[in-house]
């Protein structure tokens, strides 16, 4: 039998629709949610995404903003414009688009802003409050693919949760919020040997690599859950996953499509953190 698809398409609607009482809530105190992104050079695959989080924001009813910089900004100008953002009262998230330009230090440019407006969740404040099981804003990616798994009705305490990729937006994070969850975590990388057999014990295995195909059907247990965090451009254009989906398909019990699957949660999500961000700037307590 063919693996169940879980369509991160439509739960990505459903997670936008669900924002909308919120954002009313917010209307009748004055404060409509405002996002800003920056945006350096003219990588094509950044300009695509910043673009479909701009929609996203306006079929949701949050502001958006786009501050895009040439190639050669200065990394002083860049850390003027956020600190000129931190103390906006309208733009209550800010995100940086990554890759930055190799003469721009990442580090420095996430931590320059502010905790309080990281939608992204990549400030150390937030990745040290998720650490610590405390509330902090959350990366959109791993936010998206738990919120995937609960919707799929996939279990998790006790299981064994392996995730392909050891990045700090995606498979560290994703780790954190799996252990949260008492699922018992390994998390694969570059340097690990024989990467089939460590994959063939996964109850749900996630890969986050960035490598079309990686991911067969003989590394993968029958019945298990499978998410594809992997986006990779094909020599015909069209985008893939990591993982083979039409053969994987057979053994799996639910997996996640490329595109479909785990790119729309992670912008479903950033919308629920700005929303977030701007109902804490009122003052709202923090869940
Ligand atoms: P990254 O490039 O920072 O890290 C890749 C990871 O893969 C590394 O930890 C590396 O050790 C590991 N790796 C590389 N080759 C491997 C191999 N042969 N076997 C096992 N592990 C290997 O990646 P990232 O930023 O986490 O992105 C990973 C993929 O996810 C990319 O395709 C990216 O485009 C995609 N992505 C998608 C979304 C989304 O919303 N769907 C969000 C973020 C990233």
């Amino acid at each position: 039998m063919l693996a169940k698809i879980i369509d991160g398409k439509s739960l990505a609607a459903s997670v936008r629709a669900t924002q909308k009482s919120a954002i009313d809530a917010l209307a009748a105190r004055g404060v409509r949610p405002g996002l800003a992104a920056i945006l350096v050079g003219n990588d094509p695959a950044s300009h695509v995404y910043v673009r479909n989080k701009a929609r996203a924001c306006e079929e949701t009813g949050v502001r958006s903003e786009l501050h895009a910089f040439p190639d050669d900004i200065a990394e002083t100008a860049l850390l003027g414009r956020l600190a000129r953002l931190n103390a906006d009262p309208l733009v209550h998230g800010i995100v940086v688009q990554l890759p930055l330009p190799r003469h721009l230090d990442s580090f420095r440019v996430l931590a320059a802003v502010s905790p309080m407006k990281d939608v992204d969740g990549f400030h150390a404040v937030n990745l040290g409050a998720l650490l610590q099981g405390r509330p902090g804003f959350v990366p959109g990616t791993p936010a998206g693919v738990m919120r995937l798994l609960e919707h799929a009705g996939v279990p998790l305490a006790g299981k064994n949760a392996t995730i392909v990729g050891r990045s700090t937006i995606v498979g560290k994070p994703l780790a954190l919020l799996l252990l949260q969850k008492d699922a018992t975590v390994t998390i694969c990388h570059s340097k690990t040997p024989d990467l089939a057999t460590i994959a063939n014990q996964a109850d749900i295995l996630i890969a986050a690599v960035g490598r079309a195909k990686l991911i067969t059907a003989g590394m993968v247990k029958p019945g298990a859950c499978v998410i594809d965090v992997g986006i990779n451009r094909l020599a015909d254009g069209r985008l893939a996953g990591d993982v083979d989906f039409e053969s994987v398909r057979a053994v799996a019990g639910s997996i996640t499509p490329v595109p479909g699957g785990v790119g729309p949660m992670t912008v479903a999500m950033l919308i629920v953190n700005t929303v977030r961000a701007a109902e804490l700037s009122i003052g709202k307590p923090v869940e």
